[in-house]
C-alpha cells in the first residue's frame, strides 16, 4: 500500500551538527530513517551514492524537476538539491519516520504542505564556533566555507519558522534532546 507520512524536517547552518545528530539518531532508535536526498554537488569525502545523497548530473536532475519527481526542491549555491517522492513512500511502507534534512526554503515548502509536521532548527552555539566547526571537518575550500556561513546568517534569521530550536552545544545532550521531540517524550 502506498501512503504518505508526514516528515521531520531538521534545518540548521551548515557545520551546525546535523548529519552527525541524524546519523546517532539512526544508529540509536531503528525507526528513525533519513530521506536521501538527490544533489548536483559533487560527493564529498567517504560519501556514498544511494546513502548519502543520489548524486545527479544538472541533466538528470532537471529531467526529474520536469517529470515532477520532487515533493521539493532548491538551488543553494550553484547547486541543485531536492527531496523525491518516491523517498518519502519508501520509508513510508518500511514504517520508519521519515527525517528531512534539508536546508530553510526546502523546510519552508514542506511544513506548508504538512503544517503538523515536527520541525527543528538546529542552532550552532555561537558564528565562531560554527567557523570552527566548518573548518575542522575540512570538507570545503576556504572560500566555500566562507559562502556556507554567509548564508548561516541568513539562515538562523528564518529560525522562527520551525516548532522547535535547538542549540547544538553538547553533542549528547542535543541528540537526547531531538529523539525525546521525535518519540513524542
Ligand atoms: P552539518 O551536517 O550540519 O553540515 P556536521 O554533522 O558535518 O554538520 O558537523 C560539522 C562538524 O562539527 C563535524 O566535524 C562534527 O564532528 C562537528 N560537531 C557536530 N556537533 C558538534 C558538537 N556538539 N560539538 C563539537 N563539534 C561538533
Ligand atoms: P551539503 O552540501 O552541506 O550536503 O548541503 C547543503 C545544504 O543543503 C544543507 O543545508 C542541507 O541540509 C541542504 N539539503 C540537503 N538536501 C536537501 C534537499 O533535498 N532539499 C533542500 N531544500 N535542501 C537540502
Amino acid at each position: 500500500m502506498i501512503h504518505e507520512a508526514s516528515p521531520i524536517v531538521i534545518s540548521g547552518p551548515s557545520g551546525c551538527g546535523k548529519d552527525t545528530i541524524v546519523t546517532k539518531l539512526r544508529e540509536m532508535d531503528e525507526h528513525i530513517s533519513l530521506a536521501v536526498s538527490a544533489t548536483t554537488r559533487a560527493p564529498r569525502g567517504e560519501e556514498v551514492d544511494g546513502l548519502d545523497y543520489y548524486f545527479l548530473s544538472r541533466e538528470e536532475f532537471e529531467k526529474r524537476i520536469e517529470n515532477d519527481e520532487f515533493i521539493e526542491y532548491v538551488q543553494y549555491n550553484d547547486n541543485y538539491y531536492g527531496t523525491l517522492r518516491s523517498e518519502l513512500t519508501r520509508l513510508a511502507n518500511e514504517g520508519k519516520k521519515c527525517v528531512l534534512v534539508i536546508e530553510v526554503k526546502g523546510a519552508a515548502n514542506i511544513i506548508a504542505r504538512y503544517p503538523d509536521c515536527l520541525s527543528i532548527f538546529v542552532m550552532p552555539p555561537s558564528m565562531d564556533e560554527l567557523d570552527r566547526r566548518l573548518h575542522k571537518r575540512a570538507s570545503e575550500t576556504e572560500d566555500e566555507i566562507r559562502k556556507r556561513l554567509r548564508i548561516a546568517l541568513d539562515e538562523i534569521k528564518r529560525a522562527g519558522q520551525y516548532k522547535h530550536v535547538v542549540v547544538n552545544d553538547d553533542l549528547d545532550a542535543t541528540i537526547e534532546e531531538i529523539h525525546k521531540l521525535i518519540v513524542g517524550g
